[in-house]
């Protein structure tokens, strides 16, 4: 047995490749695009480390070209819901004891898969399946994949490091042991990242996992669940189920040893997922760790002293890359009127020079969005917004779904600063923008704070030093991540975790050892070395000094 105190070095983030013109990261991962495109990808369910065909299948299609199946999926039936619950619990009694060193081995091993082999499969499955253009995805499917396993890795042997002190005659130690049962995963469509994260973090600190992941992602989530067993994932550690998710939950939340949620989506499925919990709560034999990380409206505040260039550009880049399909994209805007006339002219020009399109192309900026219910809602806030007094489009609000989802960059001017696509996510290429009279700032500030249900991500703009410190204090609860000078999107593992409170989630902030804490159930072991002989205390005896 290997008694060694393994200790993991702080990783550096992964280097981020530009796919510029002739580059042969370029070439490499167009090639992959096109195999991936050319075939039809089969998506089995893998529980108990075997792949299951239900038979009842459902098709992924192109984003932008929803004519082309990319992949066909079996969907996981009531009977493979058990079975994989009942997986999990198996592979739980080795998972659980293996020492962590070797689960670390297993988390450094797929990020190398990924970075070296895989790279360009898993960034084209991301293009190809979710929208994304080879920029986003490689900083999501790559990037961000890799960066949770290594600096994950390194957070877990700082936690098991940690332990209470001792006294003499006296020996105290923690055992961070994993939760008791199995944790449901469940993952969005915007980043492959993500859904790797939801089960890999768990998995680490020697946790079981169901996996629901999103329909729409299941393109790349698959080939991640291979490269998972590729790596040394034991069978049954992590369990692939496509599905519906309402059936799927169900049955979950019934199970007596459910014992934890990773989610990340909208803050409707958590909140209905959360009642389905508490209405279970008297079945379970632990409370089940909730951690969810939710819906956001993502604000830039800009100060009088701004830079209006700086501030047009963090607009363009944080509303508009992914189409607006990030948790932490900018979403509302609050410019002083001084500035208001110079960063819109700007913001005009630079949208003038987007084009919406194909992945392949590499010169489009955006591309579609994830599919035919989005686009039909985003798409109704935009006739909401060209229907009323107070709304002004300065510009796009056309949208066209022939071929593909695809919906122009939209920028909408409100008179009210509560107006409707100032508070609600709409989770699309749209930010709508407040002008307020620059002698109104503080004022306008407390709305910031009090205008949305969110509190996920916001940026403030400012060149002088006071206002960025008042607009921190008066915004203090209004994100969990703020952004000076900078657009509210891109946070990097390792460099600013992530999340945010009110109705953006529990805020257990992925990318950090907080998120790992929670998939700990630590014992305490106090070991007395040489043990008392007598039950009597020495104030029970009797006092002679008088
Ligand atoms: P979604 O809520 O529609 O779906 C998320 C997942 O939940 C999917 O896998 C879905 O199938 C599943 N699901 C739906 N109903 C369910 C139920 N009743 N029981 C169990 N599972 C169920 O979200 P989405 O459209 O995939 O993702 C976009 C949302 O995610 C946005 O609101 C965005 O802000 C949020 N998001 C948040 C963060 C964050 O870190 N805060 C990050 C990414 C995305």
């Amino acid at each position: 047995m290997n008694n060694a105190i393994f200790q993991m070095d702080r990783p550096d983030n992964e280097h981020v490749y530009d796919y510029a013109p002739g580059c042969k990261e370029r070439k490499a991962l167009n090639a992959e695009l096109e195999r991936l495109s050319s075939v039809i990808t089969e998506i089995p369910l893998i529980i108990g480390g075997k792949e299951i065909r239900t038979g009842n299948t459902g098709n992924v299609v192109m984003p932008h070209d929803h004519a082309h199946v990319v992949a066909t999926y079996h969907k996981a039936g009531e009977k493979e819901v058990k079975m994989a619950i009942d997986e999990a619990l198996k592979a739980h009694r080795e998972w659980s004891a293996i020492s962590w060193v070797e689960r670390v081995s297993i988390n450094l091993k797929i990020a190398e898969l990924i970075a070296k082999k895989y790279r360009f499969l898993m960034n084209a499955a991301t293009m190809a399946g979710q929208g994304k253009n080879a920029y986003q995805a490689e900083i999501d499917a790559a990037c961000e994949v890799i960066d949770y396993l290594r600096f994950n890795a390194f957070f877990a042997s700082e936690i098991y490091k940690l332990q209470p002190g001792s006294q003499p005659g006296i020996i105290n130690r923690f055992e961070y042991r994993p939760l008791e049962g199995f944790v449901f995963t469940v993952s969005p469509f915007n980043f492959t990242a993500i859904g790797s994260n939801l089960n890999m973090a768990p998995v680490l600190m020697g946790n079981t996992v169901v996996w629901k992941p999103s329909t729409t992602a299941l393109l790349s989530n698959y080939f991640l669940m291979k490269i998972y067993q590729e790596a040394g994932i034991p069978d049954g550690v992590i369990n692939f189920l496509p599905g519906s998710g309402g059936m799927i939950g169900n049955i979950v939340f019934r199970h007596p040893e459910f014992a934890g949620l990773h989610f990340t989506g909208s803050t409707a499925t958590f909140n209905e997922i959360w009642k389905n919990i508490a209405d279970n709560i008297g079945n379970y034999r632990s409370y089940p760790r909730i951690v969810g990380e939710t819906g956001g409206k993502d604000f830039i505040f800009v100060h009088p002293s701004a830079d209006p260039q700086e501030v047009a550009v963090a607009i363009v880049r944080g509303a508009f890359e992914f189409q607006g399909q990030k948790c932490s994209a900018a979403s509302r805007g609050y410019i002083p009127e001084s500035l208001w006339e110079d960063i819109k002219a700007r913001i005009k020009e630079m949208i003038s020079r987007i084009t919406v399109g194909d992945v392949t192309e590499f010169s489009n900026f955006m591309n579609a969005v994830i599919d035919d219910k989005s686009y039909e809602n985003i798409m109704n806030y935009i006739g909401y917004a060209r229907n009323s007094k107070d709304a002004e489009i300065i510009t796009g609000g056309k949208g066209d779904k022939t071929k593909g989802y695809f919906i122009e960059p939209t920028i909408i001017q409100v008179k009210d600063p509560h107006f409707k696509t100032m508070e609600e996510e709409i989770f699309g290429p749209v930010m709508s923008i407040y002008v307020y009279k620059d002698k109104d700032l503080k004022e306008t500030l407390k709305i910031c704070d009090a205008t949305s249900p969110y509190a996920l991500t916001g940026s403030v703009f400012s060149k002088d030093r006071e206002a960025l410190a008042e607009a921190c204090r008066i915004l203090r609860y209004a994100a969990g991540n703020i952004y000076f000078n900078d657009k509210p999107s891109g946070a990097v593992v390792g460099q600013q975790p992530f999340g945010g409170a009110r109705a953006s989630g529990t805020n257990d902030k992925s990318g950090s050892y907080l998120n790992l804490l929670r998939w700990t159930n630590p014992r305490t072991i106090k070991e007395t070395l040489i043990p008392p002989t007598e039950f009597t205390y020495p104030f029970m005896k009797e006092d002679r000094c008088h």
